[in-house]
């Protein structure tokens, strides 16, 4: 095949944010933090509707920084959906916590049942809890179910909206569920700063404190002084510069991503698959199709690469994972089925119409 490769999720970048970068980068703020940073983060909070955002190198790193702070160890048991990326609950791995995973329901996101079951046992084990939530493929889990249940099995509350940025829960925009959320920008996300980061806080003492931390934990003194150790996470000022030209598309971006799912959404009804179901306020950053076994999804994706075509299967769970096959997990029956029948499709911004032509072939021929 002669035909240009069909990434799953490019960046959709251009002048917006070449012009940005040109601007940061004749401040002279090539330093890591400067002018950019502070307007990025600016346009953060506002975005997420917190009080405040600090702009690190990666959601993961967000998600490190976040677990510091609330001083997270192996008296903890870190509760998470098992459909999902494994950074969700990499850092809570690393920090030793006692990891523990739940299915999900249809919608893909955390079966709030199962997740009372999980917060209940952790409980009469007197441990201490974290719930960390994941907004799955751009779609909002069920901020007010799990708001109440954390408050009720009193479990700190954090939400891992790496993938749904732009997207909304009711009239809540994404990032403002918990005591904090993260954002990412890595290159396959929504909005892209090449690599990057949030992390989105009504707390002030917090986002001070993962400020500090983010940046060696260097003390407010002439020399280097130090009373904890940190980390260097922070985003710098030219990739900040990207994140600020990436947010003022983000609204078409997700309209192109939209339009996405309807192509796909046709196909699907004309072949007798089903989609991931709609969901209020999504923001489409990822299409999902389910066929209707396993063999049929691995010669969907032989037909993708054949095509030069890239397009993967869903997340697999995490309990499904060697690296967690100690780790308990409520239900799996669901995310096990959507892993070996669901396939990510090709889903970027910038899909032309013979791009498309080229996918609808594929189906095609399957
Ligand atoms: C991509 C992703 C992350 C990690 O983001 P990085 O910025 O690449 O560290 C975390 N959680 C989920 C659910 C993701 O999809």
């Amino acid at each position: 095949m002669s035909h240009k490769r069909i990434f799953l999720s490019p960046p959709y970048v251009g002048q917006d944010e070449l012009s940005q970068v040109t601007e940061a980068f004749s401040s002279g703020y090539i330093a890591p933090c400067g002018p950019m940073v502070d307007i990025f983060e600016q346009k953060l909070a506002r975005l997420s509707d917190r009080k405040y955002a600090v702009a690190v190198s990666s959601a993961t790193a967000a998600l490190e920084l976040v677990l510091a702070e609330k001083g997270v160890d192996f008296t903890w048991t870190v509760i998470a959906p098992t459909l999902t990326f494994i950074a969700t609950v990499g850092p809570a791995y690393r920090c030793g916590a006692h990891l523990v995973f739940v299915d999900c329901d249809a919608s893909g996101n955390i079966d709030c049942s199962l997740l009372e079951c999980a917060l209940k046992d952790a409980v009469a084990e007197n441990r201490r809890i974290m719930f960390i939530g994941v907004d799955l493929y751009g779609r909002c889990c069920d901020y007010d179910t799990i708001e109440r249940l954390c408050v009720q099995y009193g479990a700190e509350f954090i939400c891992d909206s790496a993938e749904a940025v732009g997207a909304s829960y009711k009239s809540r925009p994404s990032g403002s569920a918990g005591v904090a959320a993260v954002y990412s920008f890595n290159g396959n996300k929504i909005i892209t700063t090449s690599g990057g980061g949030a992390v989105l806080t009504d707390n002030a003492d917090m986002a001070e404190h993962i400020r500090k931390l983010s940046q060696q934990s260097r003390e407010n003194t002439l020399w280097y002084e130090h009373k904890e150790v940190g980390y260097n996470f922070r985003l710098s000022n030219i990739l900040a510069a990207i994140g600020v030209g990436q947010l003022e598309k983000l609204g078409r971006i997700i309209e192109k991503k939209t339009r996405n799912r309807k192509f796909y959404t046709d196909i699907a009804k004309r072949k007798g698959y089903e989609m991931l179901p709609a969901m209020q306020g999504e923001n489409n950053w990822l299409s999902v199709m389910f066929l209707s076994s396993e063999q049929e999804r691995n010669k969907l994706l032989s037909a993708f690469d054949r095509a030069n075509i890239e397009a993967r299967p869903v997340w697999k769970p995490m309990h499904l994972q060697p690296v967690f096959s100690g780790c308990r997990i409520y239900g799996g029956l669901v995310s096990d089925d959507m892993f070996k029948r669901g396939v990510c499709l090709p889903s970027g911004a910038g899909l032309e119409a013979l791009d498309f032509e080229r996918i609808e072939k594929v189906f095609g021929i399957i």
